[in-house]
């Protein structure tokens, strides 16, 4: 078992910069397959690489999905998340 390239995807709102846990231990290829289905959604999607396979069967109830998602929600709260749009927008006058 290759527990290492163990992957968690959360699930984005870009409104509120919440994060949400919706699914973990999935390879990558699973990992990906989940955040195409957000996007045909119109939902945007956060993959992270676990550094070990979650206890918890269920994400809803997993502490370390939960951790992480208030982690980067914070991050993306206090502005830490790096974003592309640190350029001027160009041509606006
Ligand atoms: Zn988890």
């Amino acid at each position: 078992m290759t527990e290492e390239n163990l992957r968690a995807v959360l699930r984005v709102d870009e409104k509120t910069k919440t994060f949400t846990p919706i699914a973990h231990n999935l390879s990558a290829e699973k990992a990906e397959a989940k955040v195409n289905e957000l996007k045909s959604k119109d939902a945007q999607a956060q993959v992270l690489a676990q550094t070990s396979r979650h206890k918890g069967r269920s994400v809803k109830s997993c502490e370390l999905c939960k951790n992480a998602a208030e982690n980067l929600s914070q991050k993306a709260a206090t502005g830490l998340v790096e974003e592309e749009d640190t350029e001027p927008a160009a041509g606006s006058q």
